[in-house]
């Protein structure tokens, strides 16, 4: 059997993929998109060697980088049943659309500049079509119980903790009377986090793929992040001014909305107006409580005794441009969660635009910011911003809240792995920046005795 790395790896963290081979079968493990700049999108194509009829795609949740390129297998043709737990089917569906409609966006936009530059115009990366054709081949599994996905091979999903429906993948390959067992982690949440339940991690493989994305260091706890969190929505309710969270739809902004009714239901503060001022977090909250059976005790508990609806009676959705626009508006204090994540696109930058030179205005940045991207800027303190071309000057307060990560920091990446470590497996360590990926090695290395391989793209490892 043999394994191609075709994403996340060479310090790659997006994109992630892995083509699984046996003599009767091709598997293919997730099939995400490359994101985050340039140079990382240019290697948005279906993955190389891919050549065969692929027999399964399996996915262990619905963010883009994890299933982004799944519409490109149905553009080539590669129709297979792709197998993911029925909440990563809904939020890949969601997922899919949105970015199908964003790269015909950015197409129409390229396209108009060639037409002025004499240019012939570029296809978009992929169409509607293609991803509707993408979502018509998923197919769901339980948790738990063994799935035969290709001659020869079974998987088995597992909670892992880090968004609505994310799992991590056992296969059991059988080749030459001999079953292999080998552990895709997917990504992993940390054990803190509220809503979900923590991740299972499997007791058994010869060979383990674990995600590296914090190897190097563990968050701020996370109970010490949400007495920041309600001291600043206090500050900012007493002095009037705006709270703006540039927030990823899927995850933090579910994550956020739940803290906030918590407040609200603990007298922690005052209801006050509040927004979730992007369509796809609304969709996305409705999936989170169309899946109240993957809520953890905590999280079951506190929507039994009374819906999230009752404390949130202030929280407004808005879902067109106008109502966003409206925001403008409202006289503080409020509180405003819109995309996109990294202030890069999207309404986020309209609601900057307008409060970022007032200094009761608070700024909550609560999930990662790429190098090149405005709320990088913003972290790092910049006195004067641009947007949409024009000079924006930074008077409010900027916090950063690095304990609100959907991703396992070192601690909780290593309790994981010591299920599986006493079966000795061969550890290859994926979905890291180079930093990352050597520190968790080490520690690999110290408490558990395993060499690890950091492998590049394209890798190949026999089994
Ligand atoms: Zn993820």
């Amino acid at each position: 059997m043999k394994i191609t790395i075709v994403g996340a790896a060479g310090g790659e963290v997006t994109g992630s993929a892995y083509y699984v081979q046996t003599k009767q079968a091709s598997v293919l493990v997730d099939c995400g998109l490359f994101q985050g700049g340039r140079k990382s999108e240019a290697l948005n194509r279906p993955p190389t060697g891919v050549k065969q009829k692929l027999d399964a795609v399996l996915i262990t949740h619905g963010h883009l980088d994890h299933t982004g390129r799944l519409p490109l297998l149905a553009r080539r043709g590669h129709m297979a049943p792709i197998y993911a737990t029925p909440a990563t089917i809904e939020m890949t569906a969601l997922i899919l659309r949105d970015s199908a409609r964003i790269q015909a966006a950015d197409a129409e936009r390229r396209n108009r500049k060639r037409q002025r530059a004499g240019e012939p115009p570029q296809e978009p990366l992929y169409t509607p079509e293609h991803a509707e054709a993408a979502i018509q081949c998923l197919k769901p599994v339980p948790y738990q119980q063994p799935v035969t996905v290709a001659p020869g091979v079974q998987a088995i999903w597992a909670e892992s903790g880090h968004m609505l429906g994310s799992a991590s993948i056992q296969l059991l390959v059988e080749e030459g009377g001999k079953t292999k067992r080998i552990v895709f982690s997917g990504d992993l949440g940390p054990r803190s986090a509220p809503i979900l339940k923590e991740f299972e991690p499997f007791s058994q493989a010869d060979m383990v793929f674990l995600e590296s994305t914090y190897g190097d260091h563990d968050h701020r706890p996370f109970a010490e992040t949400v007495e920041e969190f309600v001291r600043v929505v206090q500050d900012a309710v007493e002095r009037r001014g705006k709270i703006l969270v540039p927030t990823f739809a899927v995850g933090r902004a579910q994550l956020l909305t739940s803290l906030l009714a918590w407040m609200v239901r603990k007298k922690k503060v005052r209801p006050f107006p509040m927004f979730l001022d992007s369509p796809m977090a609304i969709e996305a909250t409705n999936i989170y409580l169309r899946h109240r059976e993957l809520f953890d005790e905590a999280m079951t508990k506190f929507v039994a005794e009374k819906p999230l609806r009752a404390d949130l009676k202030a929280m407004k959705l808005c879902v067109s441009a106008e109502d966003s626009m409206k925001i403008n508006d409202v006289a503080g204090p409020c509180l405003v969660m819109a995309g996109a994540g990294m202030c890069n696109a999207g309404r986020i930058l309209h609601h900057l635009k307008q409060n970022l030179w007032k200094p009761e205005t608070h700024v909550l940045i609560v999930g990662y910011q790429s190098h090149e991207s405005l709320g990088r800027r913003l972290v790092e303190g910049a006195k004067v911003v641009s947007i949409h071309g024009e000079k924006v000057a930074v008077a409010a307060e900027v916090h950063t809240m690095g304990g609100f990560s959907a991703h396992a920091g070192q601690t909780d990446l290593l309790k994981w792995f010591s299920s599986i470590a006493p079966s000795k497996p061969r550890v290859v360590l994926t979905h890291g920046e180079d930093k990352a990926r050597a520190v968790l090695a080490k520690k690999i290395q110290q408490q558990f005795k395993l060499p690890s391989r950091l492998p590049k793209m394209g890798d190949v490892i026999e089994l």
